[in-house]
């Protein structure tokens, strides 16, 4: 059996599953998304990422195109068609297929699309190896918190990372505070061994994982600071690590090709790991 998407409401074949060319999302990048981790074929974290998406939606005055209880069902349905047991479900939401005009159209429904696909995710116990870092300037948009299909700097951004033979983007803004990863939060160990993560706010995404980690944290007496900090104070913590569904909690033991703390997974890292691993072993929903 083929893989299977779900357009519009109707599970398609993956080669069949397309949108007209006036999509709103297509045109505009008028539209939200979400992208929810599967283990043990169930989704993780399912009830803040679909919160998380009627929030989007909500603050571009988008209606939803579905509620969220027959979205779950959508997105189990697409893990159980696709034989899912380890992954993830992406769903995209747009303002709908209008005739182009950048006013907002008159009342169209929103258009849905939603697909799984198969990864694996690390077992209990995993050691997860340092990745580097490369820091941009931020150049995105004022509105980091909805989460927008428009992606552009992001993909640029990580693509210079890539190129550069890096893990992740890190963005900095023109006051020098490191604001969040192309595609992940940001997370660094000071040397008494609490956390610090950037506020929540419009400069960056409220990520499903950062508030597993932090309710993680709080839980092991581990201390996480909500506050700004600059490139500097990232150079010099004593740990570093990012945070996404698909990420999980990554090491990052260099940036811009600098060391840090002494270039190897520290223990709170590695704490933060097992507890964010061992919450998606049990907590799926
Ligand atoms: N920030 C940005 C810019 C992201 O794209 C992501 C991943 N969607 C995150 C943070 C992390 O969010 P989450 O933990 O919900 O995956």
């Amino acid at each position: 059996m083929g893989r299977v998407v779900y357009v519009n409401g109707a599970y398609r074949p993956h080669a069949e599953a397309l949108v007209h060319f006036e999509d709103r999302g297509y045109q505009f990048s008028d539209g939200v998304y979400e992208v929810v981790l599967v283990r043990s074929g169930k989704m993780v974290d399912t009830a803040p990422h679909l919160a998380r998406l009627g929030r989007s939606l909500g603050e571009l005055d988008i209606q939803p195109p579905m509620a969220e209880a027959p979205l779950r069902v959508v997105l189990n349905e697409l893990i159980r068609r696709n034989r899912i047991r380890e992954g993830f479900v992406y769903a995209q939401a747009t303002r709908g297929v209008a005739p182009r005009d950048h006013f907002f159209p008159g009342p169209v429904k929103a258009a849905l699309v939603c697909s799984a696909r198969a990864r694996s995710w690390p077992a209990a116990g995993h050691k997860p190896a340092g990745q580097s870092a490369i820091t941009l300037r931020d150049e995105r948009w004022a509105r980091c918190d909805i989460k927008s299909i428009g992606l552009l700097a992001n993909i640029l951004a990580k693509q210079k990372a890539k190129e550069a033979g890096a893990a992740e983007a890190i963005f900095i803004a023109d006051d020098g505070i490191v604001r969040e990863g192309g595609s992940s939060n940001v997370w660094i160990v000071d040397e008494a061994g609490a956390l610090h993560t950037h506020p929540l706010g419009p400069e960056i995404l409220g990520g499903v994982t950062r508030a597993a980690v932090k309710r993680l944290a709080a839980g092991a007496q581990i201390q996480v600071n909500e506050d700004r900090f600059d490139r500097e104070f990232m150079l010099g913590a004593s740990e570093m690590f990012i945070t996404s569904a698909t990420s999980f909690v990554k090491p990052i033991t260099s940036v811009d090709g600098a060391t840090i703390g002494n270039g190897a997974v520290g223990p709170v890292t590695q704490r933060m790991f097992d507890l964010y691993n061992d919450h998606t072993l049990s907590a799926a929903d």
